[in-house]
């Protein structure tokens, strides 16, 4: 498939003016990442919250004009196309929020909101959008009747339908979920997730769905990035970097999947030191020195490359752990 998105060394640094009595700081909350999605491909963005993804999300779609790097779309660069030019594009990238009802206008009935963006595109007469609505609503299974009704007269999960709905309106080739599932029960969870799969499949649409728990994304992706602190730290097939993480940090999250089976205890779990640190001085070195049960003193003044040792699995550790071998240093420190 070819190439849909590719992002080069995104940077997204919001600066907090000082005042009289103290000095301004700078967040890095994206610090230096690229990747590429292929049309009808599914990347996993993953971590902690707080890592950066969800500013990443907002970046990509030019929500924010990024600090530094590129953003191409379809081989365009439109890192620094104008918000007129960016509309059009528009129709081509969305993205689904975490809280279905913060992103749904509530005093709108579900018709108005799934019919708004043919709306703002100057898309169809009012006969055809209403017609439009009512084949969505089925599409994400929704009676056609939900279109005279409100969001609040829904749940969690028909309100996530709602804003699939929605974001599907005008075709995209690309959707952000930014945690469109964490806010549902597990159960709900998997019938939106069953949802976005379908579409994907009839409408070869690429997914970015970013999520803070790795079980949430294992079944969903071709591909996993791990985000530690504004960067990428592992970054390849998802089978791959479920099967055999090379970085700590993967593995630690890995490790906090529950695991089903109660007669089996989850007796590998990596417990991480501390919190993650701030965004506003990022530890020097490896960022994640400060919490890797393996961190050397190289890695407290070397900062790790994203690089891929073997295929197209990279990682971004002086001591990438591999199947075959557990390097000494580990079991010292
Ligand atoms: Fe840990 Fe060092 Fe690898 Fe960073 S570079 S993850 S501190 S072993
Ligand atoms: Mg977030």
């Amino acid at each position: 498939m070819p190439e849909l998105l590719r992002i080069e060394n995104i940077k997204q640094h919001f600066y907090s003016g000082g005042g009289i009595f103290r000095k301004g700081y700078t967040i890095h909350a994206v610090d230096g990442v690229s990747f590429s999605v292929k049309q009808g491909e599914t990347l996993g963005l993953v971590g902690e919250s707080g890592c950066g993804k969800s500013t990443l999300g907002r970046s990509i779609l030019k929500l924010f004009e990024p600090t530094a790097g590129k953003i191409f779309f379809e081989g365009r660069d439109i890192t620094h196309l104008s918000v007129k030019e960016m509309r059009s594009l528009r129709q081509e990238m969305q993205i689904i929020f975490q809280d279905p009802t913060e992103s749904l206008n509530s005093r709108h009935t579900v018709g108005m909101i799934i019919e708004e963006p043919f709306i703002i595109h100057g898309i169809g007469k009012p006969v055809e959008r209403k017609l439009w609505v009512k084949e969505l609503l089925i599409k994400v299974g929704l009676p056609e009747s939900a279109a005279e009704r409100y969001p609040h007269e829904f749940s969690g999960g028909q309100r996530q339908r709602i804003g699939i709905a929605r974001a599907v309106a005008l075709k995209p080739k690309l959707i952000i979920c930014d945690e469109s599932v964490s806010a549902l029960d597990v159960s709900v969870q998997a019938q939106i997730l069953n949802l976005l799969l379908a579409l994907q499949q009839e409408m070869k649409l690429a997914l970015i769905f970013i999520a803070h728990d790795l079980s949430v994304v294992k079944h969903i992706s071709d591909r996993v990035a791990v985000m530690y602190l504004g960067k990428i730290v592992e970054l390849g097939n998802a089978l791959e970097v479920y099967n055999s993480p090379r970085h700590p940090y993967t593995q630690a999250l890995l490790s906090a999947i529950p695991i089903a089976d109660p007669r089996k205890r989850n007796t590998n779990r990596i417990m991480l030191k501390g919190e993650l640190p701030s965004p506003i001085n990022p530890p020097k070195g490896c960022h994640f020195h400060t919490r890797c049960p393996y961190a050397t003193d190289k890695c407290k003044k070397d900062k790790p490359l994203l690089v891929a040792k073997a295929g197209d699995h990279a990682d971004a550790c002086h001591y990438p752990l591999t199947n075959q071998s557990k390097p000494e240093f580990r079991q010292l420190a």
